[in-house]
């Protein structure tokens, strides 16, 4: 895929089942989009300056800079690694609880099924994942 500037690619609507212990299974909606490599080379970028500008200001820290420094040199390189792996995000969705019906609003977030959650009204523990074509 080449991306000719930087926009973002469209989002993509999937149905999800959503289903939960004791309770019938409800349908919901979620917007996924692909990421380009341009996109996800920029996500793992940010993770790892982010690590690495922490491990430049645990270096003046006594003692602690022996283990701070390496480890967030080391996690920057394992965090670009795992953002870099990520080719779809989650961007949002409801999920309508099948115990109390409370359409629960999803934030952004990688896609890795199944995915889970807690019903922000009910607190039933939900576990949706795409429905079969
Ligand atoms: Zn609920």
């Amino acid at each position: 895929m080449t991306s000719q500037q930087q926009s973002q690619a469209p989002l993509r609507q999937l149905k999800v089942l959503v289903t939960a212990r004791d309770s019938e299974p409800v349908h919901g909606n979620v917007s996924l989009q692909d990421l380009s490599t341009g996109e996800r080379r920029r996500r793992a970028l940010k993770g790892l300056v982010i690590c690495w500008i922490l491990a430049l200001i645990s270096v003046p820290i006594m003692f602690f800079h022996f283990v701070l420094v390496p480890g967030f040199l080391i996690a920057g390189i394992v965090l670009y690694r795992i953002k870099f792996a990520e080719s779809r995000l989650l961007t949002g969705g409801e999920i309508p609880c099948p115990g109390c019906q409370h359409p629960n609003q999803l934030g952004p977030q990688p896609e890795q099924w199944p995915m889970g959650l807690h019903c922000a009204s009910c607190n039933l523990g939900i576990s949706f994942e795409p429905e079969a074509a």
